[in-house]
């Protein structure tokens, strides 16, 4: 069936007509809208969609706002990562195994890539999975691990041949985070919260079956998650939000104005602006379903004006903007940025700049994929892993 959005808005009005939100429990709302193939329309049928087109989304969304949502907050990196992941190099039993829980937000997703000695440079990392049988057995550690201490299951890289050079070697799974031998511990962040954790495994057996693509092909694998990320945190249709955060604080303090305030007040405006209409056109763009180096361009753009505008913020505060005391150890489920002070929302924009991708690193990208410079020296590109320095 070819779906426009009159059929779209339809299929939706049918399955309120049958499923009373207020009536219903709400994950069983949830799972019946995934059922109904309107959690992700672009999504085959069968796995939380109609096989449309990814602009219809937004019509489906339309017409069932104010219904139960499965708090995308608390499982961005599911609905970002994993699932696009999933989709694309699953097979058929871990797509209907893992997609259902995890748009129902009934299971979360963290994601296993960076380690102490590999992060920029992801494909140096050390973790080993080693085959027997028709198990794999894990050993390493993983750091920076968002929702680790909330995860049912994380998106992980490991070394599975130290004999081939660094890219070669590596095969991507699904790490099951309740297995033996996993350990969580949460890392304490600038703001003083512990969002992010070290994960270490020891002995950790996984079945063969959560092997997610071929084995040696886990990197390319990764820079489909790694893609998506970006496009993930990039795309968030949030700027205009903040500017609006901003610009409400303007207002509110008309005895702070000033002339030089003003310009950049309305510069950054503009700026979001720019980036609200670009992400767009980029959401619009992914309904191929692979994106590619733009993302990095709006992840790099997000982190630039989204740390200005936190940083202008605090300014137009004074003392109020620097009053951020609350060191409260807390282990949050979710990055509530729009509804903390500023004071928090200025250090927590700091991580903007080094979460999936620093932007020294997308700079590099963007020269290389996008504008055709010549590429960094790689001397390590023909070296094995094992014979790498480290
Ligand atoms: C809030 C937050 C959440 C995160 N969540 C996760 C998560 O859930 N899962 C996960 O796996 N990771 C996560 N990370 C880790 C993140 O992906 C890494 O921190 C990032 O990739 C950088 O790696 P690194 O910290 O090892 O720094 P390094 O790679 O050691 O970089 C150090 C500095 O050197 C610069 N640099 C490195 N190489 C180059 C180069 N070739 N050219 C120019 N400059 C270079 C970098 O830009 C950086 O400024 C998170 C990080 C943050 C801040």
């Amino acid at each position: 069936m070819t779906w426009d959005e009159a059929s779209v808005a339809e299929r939706a009005a049918a399955f309120l007509a049958a499923h009373d939100p207020v009536a219903m429990d709400r994950l069983e709302f949830l799972r019946a809208r995934f059922d109904a193939g309107l959690a992700w329309v672009h999504f085959p049928e069968g796995l939380g969609g109609l096989g449309a087109p990814r602009e219809l989304q937004a019509v489906a969304d339309r017409e069932l706002r104010g219904t139960p949502d499965n708090q995308p907050g608390r499982i961005g990196i599911g609905l970002g990562m994993a699932a696009p992941t999933i989709l694309a190099f699953g097979t058929d039993e871990q797509k209907r195994r893992f997609l259902r829980p995890l748009w129902t937000g009934e299971e979360v997703w963290c994601q296993l890539f960076s380690e102490p000695g590999a992060g920029s440079d992801l494909a140096t990392l050390a973790t080993r999975a080693v085959r027997e049988g028709d198990e794999w057995v894990l050993d390493g550690q993983k750091v920076w691990t968002s929702s680790a201490h909330t995860a049912r299951w994380g998106l992980l890289l490991a070394r599975t041949d130290p004999g081939v050079p660094k890219h070669r070697g590596l095969t991507y799974f699904v790490c099951d985070m309740r297995a033996p031998g996993v350990e969580v511990r949460p890392l304490r962040q600038i703001t003083g919260e512990a969002e992010f954790n070290e994960v270490f495994l020891t002995g950790v057996r996984l079945p063969g079956a959560l092997r997610l693509g071929e084995t040696g092909d886990g990197w390319r694998v990764a820079q489909a998650t790694l893609m998506n990320e970006r496009v993930a945190i990039g795309g968030m249709p949030v700027r205009r939000t903040m500017m609006e955060v901003v610009a409400d604080t303007w207002r509110s303090r008309p005895e702070l104005r000033t002339h030089d305030l003003h310009q950049r007040l309305l510069r950054l405006w503009v700026e979001s602006e720019v980036m609200r209409l670009t992400a767009a056109r980029l959401r619009e763009q992914l309904a191929a379903g692979h994106p590619g180096p733009e993302g990095s361009g709006m992840k790099l753009a997000f982190a630039r004006l989204h740390q200005e505008l936190s940083g202008l913020e605090v300014e137009l505060l004074r003392e109020d903007g620097l009053g951020y005391d609350d060191w409260t150890f807390r282990r949050p489920e979710t990055v509530d940025f729009l509804g903390r002070e500023a004071g928090y929302r200025y250090l927590r924009a700091k991580g903007n700049s080094i979460e999936g991708g620093t932007s020294e690193i997308l700079r590099n990208i963007i020269a290389e994929r996008v504008l055709g410079l010549p590429a960094e020296p790689r001397a390590d590109k023909d070296v094995a892993w094992k014979d790498l320095p480290r």
